[in-house]
C-alpha cells in the first residue's frame, strides 16, 4: 500500500522541574492511503504526544520535537524545525529551551497549509475543543474559510443570471410559511445563484411589493453586488494562489535539504539498525563517509544548489538502493527500503508533489507580498471585512450545511445557528468530525473520541466513521486504549508502552497471536463472557505493576520490571523493532532469532 505517512525515530520531551520527561521516544509509523492505523496502549504512553507531533501541536517550549523525521505526501514536515527551539545546557538541571519565535511563526505558518487540507484531528474532548461563544455555523466556516476559499471564490467567480428554476425557487421561498423549509430554500438558492442569503430573506420579507417585483428587484440587487464579489473574489483567488506556491516552494526546499542528511542517516548502523546490513561504512564518521562514498562533491552540484540546495545522491547511491529494494523484495523491512528509495530518491517525488507550481516570474513575489498587506490591511477595518468577506461566508454556508448533514446531524440548517452547549455531546463531537473532514483531509487523526460518550452514542460516531472512511477513503489514525474499538475499526494496529512501539501487527494476527507480552497482558486483560469463566469474588485480570515513569524509565526493555518472561538481557540491552515473520514488527528479545531469519537472503 502506498504510504501516506511515515514516522521514522520521532523523539518528543518536555522539560520540567525535575528533568527531561521523554514522552515519544523513537517511535517508528506508517500508514497506506485510506488505511486506518488503531494506535493502543495505557493512559501516558505517548499516544497523544505522538499525534500532536505529527500536526506539529506541541507548546515549544516546554515540549520539544528532539528528534526524528515526518515524512507526509512527499514533505517532511520536521525539516526547518531544528532552528525552532534552540537547547541551552545548564551546569545543573534540565537545559534551557529558547524558542524562536520568527523560525516558531515561520513553521507554524507552513503547517497551516499541511494542516485541514493534507491532515486533521478529532479531539477528545469536544466541549473543551469548540468555542463556547462562537455559533456551530461560524466555527465550522471558519475553517472552510481558511482551507478552502480558492474553491468559495470559483463558485462566486462561476455565479451565472436567474433560470427559472431560481426564480421558482425564489416564488417557493416567498409562499412557504415553514421557517426551516424558507431557510433551506434560501440556502439552495444562495449557492446556486450567488445571492447574499440576507438580502434573499429581505425581499421575501417586502410584502409591500408583488412577486414580480420581488424578483425584479432580486435581479438588480444581485447584478450590481456581483461585480463587486466578483472583483474581491479575483483578488482572494490571485493570493490564495500566490500563498500557495510561496509555501510549497518553501517545503520543497526544506525538505531538499533535508533529505541528504535523511539518506546519510538511513546509511548509519547508529542511527538505523538495518543498515547494519548494508554497503558497509567502515568509518568512525559515518557522515562524511556517506558524504564521500554516496553523494556528489559539493563542487559537482552548483546547479543542484541553485535548484534547492539539497545534497544530490550519486549513480553508485541509487544503485545501491535499487540492490536493496530487489534483495528485500516481500520481505519484512519493505517499508523501511522503501523509505530509503523515496529519502533518496526524494528530489524526484518532490518534484511529482509539487508538478502546478512552476517557478515564481519575476514579480510574483512582490505582488504576493502587496496583495498580503492589503488584504491583512483591509481586514483590520471590521466594516470593511464584514462588507468583503460576506459573500466568501454566503458561499461557505451552503458547504457547511452540507458537511453537518454528511456527519448525520439531522436539522442541519437549526444546528448552524446553535451554540455548543445546546448540543448533546454526540453532536457536538460530529461537529468535530464535520470541522476535521472540511477540507477533505488525506489523514484524519482522531484522539480517543468516543472517551467521553456514552456507550449508544460511541457506537453511532464509530459507525460514522466506518461509514466516512468508506465514502471519502482518507487515511485514519485512530488512537485509544479500547482494543474492542480497534478491532471494529482498524486494519491495522500499533501498540504503545513507554513512549515506544512495542508492536505493529495487522489487526486479525494481533488479535489471534499476540507477539509482545505487554499485548498478550492487554488482551488477557479484557474480561470476556464467553473465552473465560470468573469465579465470583476472584479479581479481574490485569498486568501486574505500573506503567513506568518516563522522567527515570528502567533500563533495557521498558516492560521488563512487569514481564514475566523478563531475563537478563532483557534489563540491559533495549529491544530493536524488528520482523520475526513478514508484516509484523515486535520489539523483544524473544523473536530476535526469528526476525534474523527473516532477514536472512
Ligand atoms: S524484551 Fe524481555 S522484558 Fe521486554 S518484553 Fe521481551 S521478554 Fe519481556
Amino acid at each position: 500500500m502506498e504510504p501516506i505517512l511515515v514516522v521514522r525515530g520521532l523523539k518528543t520531551e518536555f522539560t520540567t522541574s525535575r528533568g527531561i520527561l521523554r514522552a515519544v521516544d523513537g517511535v517508528d509509523l506508517d500508514i497506506g492511503k485510506g488505511e486506518v492505523l488503531g494506535i493502543v496502549g495505557e493512559s501516558g504512553c505517548g499516544k497523544t504526544v505522538t499525534a500532536l507531533s505529527i500536526m506539529y501541536l506541541i507548546t515549544q517550549p516546554p515540549g520539544r520535537i528532539a528528534g526524528g523525521q515526518i515524512w507526509f505526501r512527499g514533505l517532511n514536515l520536521l525539516a526547518g524545525g531544528e532552528e525552532d527551539v534552540r537547547v541551552r545546557p545548564r551546569p545543573k538541571g534540565p537545559p534551557k529551551l529558547i524558542p524562536s519565535d520568527s523560525h516558531l511563526k515561520k513553521h507554524r505558518a507552513r503547517m497551516n497549509k499541511v494542516r485541514g487540507r493534507g491532515m486533521s484531528m478529532v479531539f477528545q474532548e469536544p466541549m473543551s475543543s469548540l468555542n463556547p461563544v462562537l455559533r456551530i455555523g461560524y466555527q465550522v466556516a471558519e475553517v472552510i474559510i481558511f482551507q478552502r476559499r480558492q474553491e468559495l471564490c470559483d463558485r462566486i467567480l462561476s455565479h451565472r443570471s436567474l433560470t427559472p428554476e431560481d426564480r421558482e425557487l425564489f416564488r417557493q421561498a416567498i409562499v412557504t410559511l415553514d421557517t426551516t423549509e424558507r431557510d433551506r430554500i434560501v440556502i439552495d438558492l444562495s449557492a446556486r445563484a450567488g445571492f447574499r442569503a440576507d438580502k434573499v430573506n429581505t425581499l421575501i420579507d417586502a410584502s409591500r411589493l408583488s412577486i414580480d417585483e420581488r424578483i425584479q428587484r432580486l435581479e438588480k440587487l444581485a447584478g450590481r453586488s456581483r461585480r463587486a464579489d466578483r472583483s474581491w473574489a479575483r483578488f482572494l483567488k490571485r493570493l490564495d494562489a500566490l500563498e500557495e506556491a510561496h509555501v510549497a516552494r518553501e517545503w520543497a526546499r526544506l525538505s531538499r535539504r533535508s533529505l541528504g542528511q535523511a539518506a546519510i542517516d538511513l546509511f548509519d548502523p547508529n542511527k538505523n539498525p538495518i543498515a547494519k546490513g548494508l554497503p558497509p561504512l567502515a568509518s568512525v564518521s559515518p557522515r562524511e563517509e556517506a558524504l564521500e562514498l554516496y553523494f556528489r562533491a559539493p563542487s559537482d552540484r552548483g546547479r543542484d544548489r541553485e535548484k534547492g540546495g539539497g545534497l544530490v545522491p550519486t549513480e553508485d547511491l541509487r544503485a545501491a538502493v535499487e540492490d536493496l529494494l530487489q534483495k528485500s523484495e516481500g520481505g519484512p523491512f519493505g517499508v523501511m527500503f522503501a523509505d530509503v528509495e523515496s529519502v533518496v530518491l526524494g528530489e524526484r517525488a518532490i518534484e511529482l508533489r509539487f508538478p502546478a507550481h512552476p517557478p515564481f516570474a519575476p514579480g510574483a513575489e512582490l505582488d504576493y507580498l502587496l496583495r498580503r498587506g492589503l488584504y491583512r490591511f483591509f481586514l483590520l477595518l471590521p466594516v470593511v471585512r464584514t462588507v468583503l468577506m460576506r459573500p466568501v461566508e454566503e458561499e461557505a454556508r451552503a458547504y457547511v450545511i452540507d458537511l453537518l448533514r454528511l456527519v448525520r446531524i439531522p436539522e442541519a440548517t437549526k444546528v448552524y445557528g446553535e451554540y455548543p452547549h445546546e448540543l448533546s455531546g454526540g453532536m457536538q463531537q460530529r461537529v468535530m468530525i464535520a470541522m476535521a473532514l472540511a477540507g477533505e483531509p488525506a489523514l484524519m487523526i482522531a484522539d480517543e473520541p468516543t472517551t467521553a460518550l456514552d456507550v449508544t452514542t460511541q457506537a453511532q460516531i464509530l459507525w460514522l466513521l466506518k461509514d466516512l472512511r468508506k465514502r471519502i477513503n482518507a487515511a485514519i489514525l485512530y488512537i485509544t486504549h479500547d482494543l474492542a474499538v480497534i478491532a471494529e475499526l482498524s486494519d491495522r494496529v500499533a501498540v504503545m508502552y513507554a513512549g515506544k512501539i512495542v508492536e505493529d501487527s495487522p489487526v486479525a494476527d494481533l488479535f489471534r497471536e499476540p507477539l509482545h507480552p505487554y499485548t498478550q497482558g492487554l488482551l488477557e486483560s479484557i474480561v470476556s463472557t464467553e473465552s473465560r469463566q470468573l469465579e465470583p469474588g476472584s479479581p479481574l485480570p490485569t498486568i501486574p505493576g505500573v506503567v513506568p515513569d518516563l522522567l527515570n524509565p528502567p533500563s533495557g526493555c521498558r516492560f521488563h520490571p512487569r514481564c514475566k518472561f523478563a531475563f537478563e538481557r532483557c534489563r540491559l540491552e533495549e529491544p530493536l523493532l524488528l520482523s520475526p515473520t513478514p508484516n509484523r514488527k515486535v520489539a523483544c528479545h524473544l523473536y530476535d532469532q526469528e526476525a534474523a531469519n527473516v532477514r536472512a537472503p
